[in-house]
């Protein structure tokens, strides 16, 4: 039986982590937990908090930390997340939320924080191309489009352009990112739990990266 693992990922948006945490969630059989598609979720059934935080995302602003604590801290106490562990993706996005995960993780700490360095450049181009599945989240590009029109390959869902991936949000969530989520780089750094991962070449070679850098740590 392969062990679990407690992970979280940072990176700038597009630097691919959606992508990579899929991929790492198969091969250490943990959950892979986005708060994004959470709330994106959230956004679809149209609950109250759902259409709250949807004006949020649209203008490519953050939810506040105490609501996402609470829904993480929920997640996290789940069956599957308990025994196998998760891998975190979109939060922590801020030092609070950071402060908050220290605290609902107290009794099962954190094994590793990787950061998935892209520059900007590269981000800004995979954003703009980027198109993802309304139903399961898979992301495409139109470079790398499902086979049969836009219909995901995975599910059969909708494949369409993120509401906030128009130039202006894109620009706010990269302005906040440096602002809110790059500090946090620098205090898992002081707590000697982060490993910086080049995310530049192609989805299965950033892989092998992340493995062999979460399989060093944890030998
Ligand atoms: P991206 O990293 O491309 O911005 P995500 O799918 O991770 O995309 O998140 C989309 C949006 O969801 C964010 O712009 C923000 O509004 C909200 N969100 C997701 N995670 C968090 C978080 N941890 N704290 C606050 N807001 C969040």
């Amino acid at each position: 039986m392969i062990p679990g693992a407690r992970l979280v990922l940072l990176g700038r948006q597009g630097a691919g982590k959606g992508t990579q945490c899929v991929r790492l969630s198969r091969h250490y059989v943990v959950p892979h937990i986005s708060t994004g598609d959470m709330l994106r979720s959230a956004v679809k059934e149209g609950t109250e908090f759902g259409l709250k935080a949807k004006q949020i995302m649209d203008r490519g602003e953050l939810v506040s930390d105490e609501i996402m604590g609470g829904v993480v801290d929920e997640r996290l106490q789940s069956d599957d997340t308990h025994n196998r562990g998760y891998i975190l993706d979109g939060f922590p996005r801020t030092v609070g939320q950071a402060e908050m995960l220290g605290k609902i993780t107290s009794a099962d700490p954190l094994d590793l924080v990787l950061d998935l360095v892209v520059p900007t450049d590269v981000v800004l181009a995979r954003l703009a191309a980027r198109r993802v599945c309304v139903d399961c989240a898979t992301n495409y590009s139109v470079d790398a489009p499902p086979r049969y029109g836009w219909v995901c390959d995975n599910c059969g869902g909708e494949v369409v352009q993120r509401a906030d991936d128009t130039p202006d949000a894109i620009q706010k969530r990269l302005d906040l990112y440096e602002l809110e989520t790059a500090p946090l780089i620098a205090w898992y750094d002081e707590r000697d739990l982060l490993t910086v991962v080049d995310g530049l070449g192609t989805a299965d070679e950033v892989t092998q990266r992340l493995v062999a850098a979460i399989d060093v740590r944890r030998a």
